[in-house]
């Protein structure tokens, strides 16, 4: 299988021609955006499983925060406001205190985002061996309200808008190089990287106020570049960013140049928004981050679509360009 594993196989097995009353824009975007009956919904639907999205060990209550966190994310990046999630869980065994501790993260940000949980599934996962079953998996489909006919999507950017992304990237997966005992950090920014890593916070507000300003939008879960990269693909389009623009939060500045690079531009989690947006609505952006209390930072341009999608500029030149997270990018086929 090539480096795209996972984007190869939803292309040749899960894209289909349309069909069916409810038509969305197809795979590919954060959400599908559904129009029925003189209402536009946003749907996206994340599976994190213990072991592979959370450290075996994660404390639950960060655990139920972060799955619907990641979910409340997409509907960041489309600009729709959060209404409703189904809630499907595989456990590996009853584990009261786990569960409670699971549920209370999870529903204190759907109460305080005015998302209900309104069903699910709850099975068991399968057995491993010897009595023991394989760790949990959670999936949940969260659904939100857009202005009729609108909505981000990661098509519609245009040559000439600008590049920007929210807040800071890169922290989450510092603070994972860093759990992982890959990297170290100063003991007094551990808990701010930590915090960056188990408590992303979607930047709904952002999202919903960029609704008739941004032309294309995505939110960072695999990484800035790959991220931005989806947006290039889907808008036809390419772009170039300055890497010494790209915000990066005073705990990753003191880390190396080259960990601050990977972290940044390739490391995944940080639910950040990158969108773009026209160049002549730049004091639109900005005000809309001041009131929305957002960092907003333009970091590049796009272009007319040539054979390099994207190149990444520095003081010290032209730099690689690496991939971002792929679930099955090193599996042969
Ligand atoms: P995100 O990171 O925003 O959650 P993904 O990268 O997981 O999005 O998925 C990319 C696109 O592919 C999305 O539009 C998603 O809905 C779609 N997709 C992913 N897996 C499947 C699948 N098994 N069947 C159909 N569509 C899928
Ligand atoms: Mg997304």
């Amino acid at each position: 299988m090539t480096q795209r594993g996972e984007f190869q196989i939803i292309e040749q097995f899960f894209t289909h021609a349309p069909f069916g009353a409810w038509t969305s824009q197809g795979p590919g975007d954060d959400c599908a955006l559904i129009d029925i009956g003189g209402r536009r919904i946003a749907v996206t639907c994340d599976m994190a499983a213990l072991g592979t999205h959370f450290l075996p060990d994660a404390d639950p209550e960060d655990v139920g925060y972060k799955a619907l966190a990641v979910n409340l994310s997409d509907l960041a990046a489309a600009g729709a406001v959060p209404r409703a999630f189904f809630l499907s869980i595989g456990l590996p065994r009853r584990d009261d205190g786990w569960l409670a501790d699971f549920s209370r993260g999870m529903m204190a940000l759907a109460q305080s985002t005015g998302c209900a949980l309104l069903g699910g599934d709850t099975t068991r996962t399968p057995e491993i061996a010897d009595g023991r079953h394989s760790p949990a998996v959670i999936s949940i489909t969260a659904m939100g309200d857009l202005p009729e006919g609108k909505g981000l999507t990661r098509a519609g950017a245009k040559p000439g808008d600008d590049v920007w992304v929210s807040g800071t990237v890169g922290d989450a997966y510092a603070a994972l190089r860093c759990r992982q005992g890959h990297w170290d950090a100063m003991p007094d920014a551990l808990p701010q990287l930590y915090a960056r890593m188990d408590r992303p916070v979607p930047r709904l507000a952002l999202g919903q106020a960029l609704l008739d300003v941004a032309t294309a939008a995505a939110d960072v879960s695999d990484g800035l570049l790959a991220d931005l990269g989806h947006i290039l693909d889907r808008s036809g389009v390419s772009a170039e960013i300055d890497f010494d623009l790209v915000p990066r939060s005073t705990a990753l500045r003191s880390m190396t140049p080259l960990r601050q690079r990977e972290a940044a531009l390739s490391g995944g989690d940080d639910y950040e928004l990158v969108f773009t947006a026209p160049a002549e609505l730049a004091d639109r952006v900005r005000a809309i981050g001041v009131a929305t209390n957002t960092l907003v930072t333009r970091i590049g341009r796009i272009e007319k679509r040539t054979s390099t999608a994207l190149v990444v500029r520095s003081g010290e030149g032209l730099l690689p360009i690496t991939a971002g997270f792929d679930h099955f990018a090193a599996e042969e086929a």
